[in-house]
């Protein structure tokens, strides 16, 4: 897989994953129905009494996946280099990692917010229709117009290690330290929302386990816009900017994907 800057290809990764878990869940129903039909009859029953059209079609469709995922198996011995992750990463430097990134967090919260300023009017009217009033009361904005955020202290250690793909942070929009939002450039509506969404996962799910997550899943997938927290972010804002896309919670669909533990 190539790992790129462009913005839309990312996001067509990011939607190519989602339909792919998606698939994968109907392909496990799939699975689960005829493996109650294997336990209660016998194949031999099956093919004496079971009605011709449908059994056709059921091994129509079975071989015809099988053919399809077979094809993509190939490819991926084909393509599959040595791992660029960390291997045999221990319990415990995964448990500092996450303290590490959860205490960056915070510290970068508390040192922006007494330069943070509230959200104008206009912004707040513009997100109430996606966003609790209480979050856009409370959250708090800075711009740096190129100043640009600094990388961890703690990404040299962590290359070391192995993570080659850790997110630039002098690269990305916007930053979002709990309920402060650090934009590098100027705020704009799709940066601020991109924004929002994550200020409001750290309100439903609370730093720590919002960290937690991020580092397991970056850990797993290699690259910051496949973990779900951020995944979501992107989804969520190719929703807002969508012409004449309808309105929706922000707030209800956090919770829908910690209550399905899709992150
Ligand atoms: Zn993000």
């Amino acid at each position: 897989m190539c790992v790129t800057d462009n913005s839309e290809e990312r996001l067509s990764i990011v939607q190519l994953n989602s339909e792919l878990r998606h698939a994968e869940l109907e392909l496990l129903s799939a699975h689960c129905a005829t493996y109650k039909l294997r336990l209660r009859f016998s194949a031999e029953h099956l093919a004496r009494y079971g009605r011709r059209d449908v059994l056709r079609k059921s091994i129509e469709t079975a071989s015809a996946l099988n053919e399809y995922y077979s094809s993509i198996e190939k490819q991926i011995v084909d393509e599959e280099a040595p791992p660029a992750t960390p291997a045999g990463l221990t319990e415990k430097q995964i448990q500092q990692a996450i303290e590490c990134v959860s205490s960056w967090l915070q510290a970068q919260r508390d040192y922006h917010l007494p330069s943070a300023a509230p959200l104008s009017q206009e912004h707040r009217q513009l997100m109430s229709p996606y966003f609790p009033a209480d979050l856009l009361d409370n959250v708090r904005f800075v711009e740096l117009h190129g100043a640009r955020l600094p990388n961890p202290p703690f990404y040299a250690e962590a290359k070391a290690h192995g993570f080659v793909n850790l997110p630039d942070i002098a690269h990305m929009n916007s930053m979002t330290f709990l309920d402060v939002l650090v934009f590098n450039e100027k705020l704009t509506e799709r940066s601020l929302f991109h924004a929002l969404v994550h200020a409001v996962q750290f309100w439903v799910l609370g730093v720590d386990r919002y960290t937690e997550l991020f580092v397991r899943n970056f850990v797993n997938t290699r690259f910051h816009f496949l973990v779900p927290v951020e995944a979501h972010a992107f989804l969520l804002e190719s929703k807002f900017v969508r012409p004449a896309g309808e309105k929706f919670s922000v707030e209800d669909q956090v919770r829908l994907w910690a209550k399905q533990n899709r992150y």
